[in-house]
């Protein structure tokens, strides 16, 4: 960036390319939010729903809108869901400043009142949670509604809760496969890991014997060879020297893991393995799975209860399982079964774009499904807490005092904008909504939310509408601290290049 902005501008400037970034995710919010199609200058093209998925799609290269990026970004890794919740109230929360910078307030103060307003916001909404407990299924479903996997929402909300149920709640204990055919119901929870992988070689036994040993490098040419300094006479003697070096090695670590297995196995291993080493490793019955990408191979540790060894120089004794090859459509997999409590969900789906979309949702789903059950606490959804925050928020503004307040009360107007939001894209009016929702809630109902079918306000709880109260409380932090560092910039400046 060449050009200096400076001052009160620099900062219109930024909440004005921000608030631009936030616009194009504000129409997916809620269940009956749009989706997007977006196509790259290659011409892929991905159908979403997802707030942060969007956003990391777009080209975005302000530094204040990367900003809010970086808030999405944020609440998907503590989360996993409600991005769009934070993206737009941190949108709401910048015009909102602008506004009060018309008013001649200082961006100073307008922090120090969001500030106060978060943490006051975020203290009360714990006041309005319900014990999680027996409400799993229904915290899959709010997640699920308005997405791809709506139309298998009982099945699919019930894979969930089995799922988090099985892995006692550890996120990375639940692995998602996707498998392109059938249709979403047929989708299952599998106690276990699924490789889309097959056995190195034909002769090896389908069934091996339950004994296994995992190796995170792997069983092919020494690559340090070719650094070491040798003089050879001629090129002939090179080749000698290079088959014999690196044969003695893929048979000695060939060797060690024969010791090991006396009586077959498998061995899974991370790099490669040279076809000769593995010839060796199939006459004494031990079946080879090459090339498993990282994140399998530590699902297999956590399932079989075993390190992975480095090499084959430090292998571990082997641990006991179960493994078998099977053949779904034309897809080959290695399904492998432990004592650890490791959960594959296989995805069933007509298409890829489909199954990416259908991928999306459930890991939100999983990930809010882990929240509410570690938690323990789940609040009414549809935007209901931030509405009755918002009272709470008015209610107190004046213990400030002074300038201040103003802040507070723009606070507690941006959190309305979430059920507004909600109904306004399911085709109702937002102000009318608010207005009603503020009376239910003066008169004491405090899950009332925007009824999304019949337009009007309704009890969230009756429908079932539930999310994590963690979910809810980043979703606020988020968006107020991006706001805040924001607000806090007055001067854009074009630095060197490193
Ligand atoms: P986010 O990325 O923020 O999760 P979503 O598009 O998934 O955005 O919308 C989530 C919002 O929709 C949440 O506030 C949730 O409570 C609300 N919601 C889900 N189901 C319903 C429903 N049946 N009625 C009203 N609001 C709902
Ligand atoms: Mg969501």
């Amino acid at each position: 960036m060449n050009e200096n902005e400076s001052n009160t501008s620099a900062v219109v400037h930024n909440i004005r390319a921000a608030k631009r970034a936030v616009s194009t995710v504000k129409t997916t919010l809620g269940p009956m939010g749009m989706d997007k199609m977006m196509v790259d200058g290659g011409g892929n093209v991905i159908v979403t729903n997802d707030g942060a998925t969007i956003l990391q799609q777009l080209d975005i290269t302000h530094p204040a809108a990367k900003m809010v990026v970086e808030a999405a970004n944020t609440q998907e890794n503590m989360c996993y869901d409600g991005t769009t919740s934070t993206v737009v109230l941190a949108g709401e929360l910048l015009g909102n400043s602008e506004l009060l910078f018309n008013k001649g307030l200082h961006a100073n103060i307008i922090c120090r009142g969001y500030r106060k307003a978060s943490r006051w916001a975020t203290e009360h909404i714990a006041n309005l949670s319900h014990p999680a407990k027996q409400k799993l299924a229904e915290v899959a479903k709010t997640s699920i509604t308005g997405k791809a996997l709506e139309s298998s929402i009982e099945h699919v909300s019930e894979l969930c809760v089995d799922a988090v149920v099985n892995s006692d709640g550890d996120y990375d204990r639940i692995r998602v496969l996707c498998q392109p055919g059938d249709s979403l119901d047929d989708s299952s929870c599998f106690n276990g890991v699924i490789l889309h992988k097959e056995f190195m070689l034909p002769a090896m036994p389908l069934v091996p014997t339950g004994k296994a040993l995992l190796i995170n490098t792997g069983l092919s040419d020494n690559k340090t060879d070719d650094n070491v300094q040798l003089n050879l006479g001629s090129a002939a003697e090179y080749q000698q020297y290079k088959r014999q070096s690196s044969r003695d090695n893929w048979v000695e670590k060939a060797q060690s893991v024969i010791e090991l297995l006396p009586d077959g196995g498998v061995l899974f291993v991370r790099d490669s393995v040279n076809e000769v080493a593995a010839a060796t490793l199939a006459r004494q019955g031990i079946s080879v799975v090459q090339r498993i990408p990282e994140s399998d191979m530590t699902a297999l540790s956590k399932l079989l209860n075993t390190s992975v060894a480095h090499g084959a120089e430090d292998l571990v004794d082997p641990v006991d399982c179960d493994v078998e090859c099977k053949t779904i459509g034309d897809m080959k997999y290695v399904v492998v079964k432990g004592d650890g409590e490791v959960t594959t969900l296989v995805l069933r789906g007509a298409t890829q774009q489909t199954l990416d979309e259908t991928e999306r949702g459930f890991e939100d789903a999983l990930g809010v499904v882990c929240l509410a059950y570690n938690s323990d606490k789940v609040v009414a959804g549809g935007g209901s807490s931030y509405l009755n925050a918002a009272l709470y928020l008015r209610s107190r503004a004046a213990e400030a005092g002074g300038r201040e307040q103003m802040a507070i009360d723009a606070f507690a107007d941006a959190l309305e904008s979430i059920p507004a939001t909600i109904a306004e894209n399911a085709g109702h009016d937002p102000l009318d909504t608010i207005l009603t929702l503020r009376n239910e809630h003066i008169a004491g109902n405090k899950s009332a939310g925007p009824d999304i079918e019949n337009g009007g306000v309704c009890n969230m709880l009756d429908l079932d509408v539930y999310e994590p109260l963690s979910l809810v409380r980043q979703a606020i932090q988020s968006a107020s601290e991006v706001t805040i560092s924001i607000l806090r910039i007055d001067d854009i400046i074009g630095k060197k290049t490193e």
